[in-house]
């Protein structure tokens, strides 16, 4: 049986405006097969992505939540980085105003940039998708912040299993006409039409939902319906609607609510200086969470 690729999110940052000794600016490295990619880039990214041993030259796709410093302040100097480092594959940029902000970040400073960079608007009403390969697809959620400010999805397509005992019996080996079995959903074996469904098995595909910073937000809670792992803005116990933050008991409840498989609570406010505060008013209402720290690995 082919396993899934696996799925690495690495926490750089779980802070969120000010930056502590403990919690740095909200940046997530997001790791498959090939695909390295950045979630928000605050201030310190780069040294976190050194400590990872990860270089910024791997990384082909960035996604900003939105324009508050602290989720983009560390693009600059990675972007200077990655042409220090001749750099010469594009670079792609997501965000909502992205091809205004990332123009003025480029016209900034005297160095110029020696490599391409793509930027997309994302306009998700409430939702968008900004990418789609065979395999899975990458989408823009509406959030609600105080500015202009959307999520991500990344969600798998289903994978096939087959199974080779019973594709032998019908005279069939790995190669060409299996691949066009799994593409079309059967195949003409001889005389008969042969279904994949009934030689194959299902399993659906992983889904990954970061929203960056929001109010609990259905429309988004129901992209995120069932979802391996939701990331989402834990920046404070009590609500905070001056800020434009939840609690993270309304977040719990929304969770539970929409059955999320794992919550992962981040942006955390600099007055708590440690999980306790946060995990004492979560757990009564959901089991399945985590508040990493700065440097921890979650993988599906
Ligand atoms: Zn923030």
């Amino acid at each position: 049986m082919i396993m899934p690729a696996p799925i690495e999110l690495r926490f750089l940052g779980t802070g969120s405006a000010i930056p502590t000794v403990k919690r740095g600016q909200p940046a997530i490295l997001f790791h498959r097969e090939a695909d390295f990619w950045l979630f928000d880039c605050g201030e310190g990214t780069q040294s976190r992505l050194e400590q990872a041993h990860v270089s910024p030259l791997r990384i082909s796709k960035i996604f900003i939540t939105h324009w508050h410093a602290d989720h983009f302040a560390g693009l600059l100097p990675l972007i200077e980085t990655m042409h220090l480092n001749r750099r010469t594959e594009p670079l792609e940029i997501y965000g909502p105003d992205a091809s205004r902000f990332v123009e003025d970040l480029i016209e900034l400073s005297y160095w110029g940039v020696g490599f391409p960079i793509k930027a997309i608007d994302c306009e998700p009403e409430p939702y968008q998708k900004l990418v789609e390969t065979g395999e899975y697809e990458v989408w823009a959620l509406q959030t609600k912040h105080s500015v202009p400010s959307c999520g991500f999805g990344f969600i798998e397509k289903p994978h096939w299993h087959i199974e080779m005992k019973k594709v032998k019996k019908l005279g069939l080996e790995r190669g060409p006409k299996l691949s066009e079995m799994k593409e079309k959903g059967k195949l003409i074996v001889g005389n008969k039409t042969v279904m994949l469904a009934d030689v194959a098995k299902q399993t659906p595909g992983r889904k990954i939902v970061y929203t960056g910073d929001t109010f609990v937000y259905e429309p988004l809670f129901r992209w995120a319906a069932g979802a391996d792992l939701l990331i989402h803005d834990g920046t404070f116990v009590e609500p905070a609607p001056m800020h434009a933050h939840p609690s993270v008991t309304q977040v719990a409840k929304m969770a539970k609510r929409f059955a999320v498989k794992r919550l992962v609570l981040v942006h955390l406010s600099r007055r708590y200086s440690n999980n306790t505060e946060i995990k004492r008013a979560v757990r009564p209402i959901f089991k399945k969470f985590s508040v990493p720290d700065d440097g921890d690995v979650v993988r599906l």
